[in-house]
């Protein structure tokens, strides 16, 4: 079951730029930033409420993120949602007839199990999947 937004991903060129407009034009603090070296990119988070926002900056040229902020600028790049089982999640996806670009979940930042759906079944929005990881050993 869905729960809540957990995070907006936002893809930037400058973490430290687009931090400075979160934390002066509408206060809000940066709680950690974050390397993903398997997604090639660096993450920093903001809270608000029970959702975050995650700055996504591309560390490589060859960064899923790179592409992006080629192709489409900056801006949003993804929604994910808060689920309590993320591979129940994804078979009612695949089931339903979307496309996943990840079968199985993997690790992300913060430590929460993540998985994405393939925008072109999304219509448009790139959506993810996560969950905490000590939720997951319960299941
Ligand atoms: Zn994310």
């Amino acid at each position: 079951m869905i729960n809540h937004i957990d995070h907006l991903g936002i893809a930037v060129r400058s973490i430290e730029q687009t931090a400075r407009y979160y934390e002066t034009a509408l206060g809000l603090k940066c709680q950690r930033i974050e390397e993903v070296p398997s997604q090639k990119v660096r993450t920093a988070f903001f809270t608000v409420g029970q959702t975050h926002i995650e700055l996504l900056e591309p560390t490589a040229e060859d960064s899923p993120i790179a592409k992006f902020l080629n192709e489409r600028g900056e801006g949003i790049h993804h929604v994910a949602f808060a689920t309590d089982h993320i591979e129940n999640q994804l078979s009612q996806a695949a089931e339903s007839g979307v496309r996943l670009i990840h079968d199985k979940p993997f690790e992300g930042a913060a430590g929460k199990l993540v998985a994405f759906l393939h925008p072109k079944s999304t219509f448009g929005v790139l959506t993810e999947f996560c969950m905490p990881k000590q939720e997951c050993a319960t299941h």
